[in-house]
């Protein structure tokens, strides 16, 4: 491009805002598109080539600004505005509890209680027996003292939720003790201290990084306790030279200086899977038979259901929490509810719980089915016929995720793609950004690695249409 003249001449070729909109008004793409979005699409694409152009951009020619290029550029921008923002993806990762994509699919019985609920009138809070008023907590409240053991229970909106409404409840104004080596964060800023001081709880804290005893403990109680706190370190763990106190023990300490013992288990599971052969977590049972007087838990966790914070406790506490203002700001909602139901009812079965719960289901998958599944992911994709496809598999570690049994590794066969002509960032950036559903990877040895453990199997055909439409693109 020649200098200074060549700019000028390539701005005056620039067409206005009103001619590019009075082009795009004869485009049935855009006769569904509101006034204001087309106006800001047609701004924005003019504003972009006016910058390229007085930066001198390289190759810039007269056919760039031809008014079909610039419509182009338009449809697609508006179209990317127009389309839902949260939308359904492929998880190829691997990590099966995934918060960033998401955490739990539901099982099929609780989609379809979901729409149900979703789409018509309930007895949300109507007693249908006696024809008043009733109560949202007691929805699933039944169901998850048969299920725990324990006296009285309810659901707020997340588990983060549930330890602040506790603490704020039991303990405001006054100290809880928590050991040193259960001050965590578990990500998306949740850190137990924090939400300590959120609550107006004071923290005592005892012990020492990767050693606390009961008399660290039972040393630190005073006037102004309130609470004994046992925390599950969930994303990390302790090894080497440690000691931790049992809950069991603890409990003891609190009956005897008559104060409550809380434990916010963070993931929760009604399953024991050391039972299955993976690293044993404990379980909600086991914390209500150890006599907690208090515990919290994740709904979207190991439990496999909707966003939820569970609560189990005695029947007193749950009275002063259920009657605590903070628990109306931190209700949920009859979707969860629904959701929340039909997942739990799954779990008065464990053979049923894990043949029906996709978050069990696919913890526990057999290696021998995950192994069928990638031949059968690697088949299609070559039916694809294109030599620039090149696919082996690959001996790599699955996770639960969720800050779930964080040493855990579940072996799997990942499929590693590679794309003649294109490095494997170009192929992670293509699914994930292009691909109308999105395909979400990782990257190892150079490969676009995908994961068949978190792949369902309706989704394969998708993932074979994503790879034809790229190597389609070149
Ligand atoms: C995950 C977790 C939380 C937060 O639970 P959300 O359901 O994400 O709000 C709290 N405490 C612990 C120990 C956790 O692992």
């Amino acid at each position: 491009m020649e200098q200074g003249n060549g700019k000028q001449a390539l701005l005056r070729a620039l067409p206005g805002v009103d001619r590019v909109i009075a082009s795009a008004r004869q485009d049935a793409f855009f006769d569904p598109v509101p006034h204001t979005l087309l106006t800001q699409g047609v701004r924005e694409v003019l504003s972009l080539l006016r910058q390229a152009i007085l930066a001198g951009k390289e190759g810039l020619e007269a056919k760039d600004l031809a008014m079909e290029t610039i419509l182009a550029r338009v449809r697609e921008r508006v179209g990317r505005r127009l389309s839902p923002r949260l939308k359904r993806v492929v998880n190829g990762t691997g990590v099966v509890v995934h918060t960033n994509l998401g955490r739990s699919l539901l099982p099929e019985n609780a989609v379809d209680n979901l729409v149900a609920l979703g789409s018509g009138y309930s007895n949300l809070e109507f007693d249908l027996s006696k024809g008043v008023r009733g109560s949202r907590y007691a929805i699933v409240e039944a169901l998850l003292c048969e299920i725990s053991g324990g006296e009285a229970a309810m659901a707020v909106n997340n588990n983060a939720g549930a330890v602040l409404l506790c603490l704020e409840t039991l303990a405001r104004g006054k100290k809880v003790i928590v050991s040193r080596g259960e001050l965590v964060e578990i990500g998306g800023s949740f850190r137990i201290p924090d939400v300590m001081t959120k609550s107006g709880a004071f923290l005592k804290e005892v012990g020492t990084t990767n050693r606390t005893h009961l008399f660290d403990y039972e040393n630190a109680i005073e006037e102004q306790t309130a609470l004994l706190l046992k925390v599950h370190r969930s994303n990390y763990s302790v090894v080497g030279f440690t000691a931790s106190v049992s809950l069991k023990a603890l409990v003891e300490l609190g009956r005897t200086y008559h104060l409550p013992v809380m434990e916010d288990l963070g993931s929760g599971t009604f399953i024991d899977f050391s039972g299955y052969g993976l690293t044993k977590e404990p379980t909600v049972q086991e914390s209500i038979a150890s006599g907690a007087d208090v515990v919290t838990f994740s709904g979207d966790k190991l439990l496999g259901g909707p966003q939820a914070g569970i609560i189990i406790g005695k029947r007193e506490i749950l009275e002063k929490i259920k009657k605590n203002p903070l628990t109306r700001a931190l209700r949920i909602d009859k979707l969860t509810l629904a959701a929340l139901e039909s997942t739990l009812a799954l779990y008065r079965d464990e053979n049923r719980a894990v043949a029906a719960i996709p978050t069990l289901k696919m913890i526990l998958a057999p290696f021998a089915e995950i192994e069928k599944r990638a031949r059968r992911l690697q088949r299609m994709l070559k039916s694809l016929g294109s030599r620039r496809l090149r696919i082996v598999l690959m001996d790599l570690p699955s996770r639960v995720g969720g800050g779930a049994l964080p040493l855990q590794d579940l072996p799997s066969k990942c499929l590693g793609i590679q794309v003649e002509g294109m490095s494997a960032n170009a192929v992670e950036r293509f699914m994930r950004e292009e691909a109308e559903t999105p395909v979400i990877g990782r990257i190892e040895a150079d490969r676009f690695v995908l994961d068949p453990r978190t792949i369902q199997e309706k989704e394969m055909p998708l993932i074979k249409s994503v790879f034809s439409e790229l190597l389609q693109r070149g």
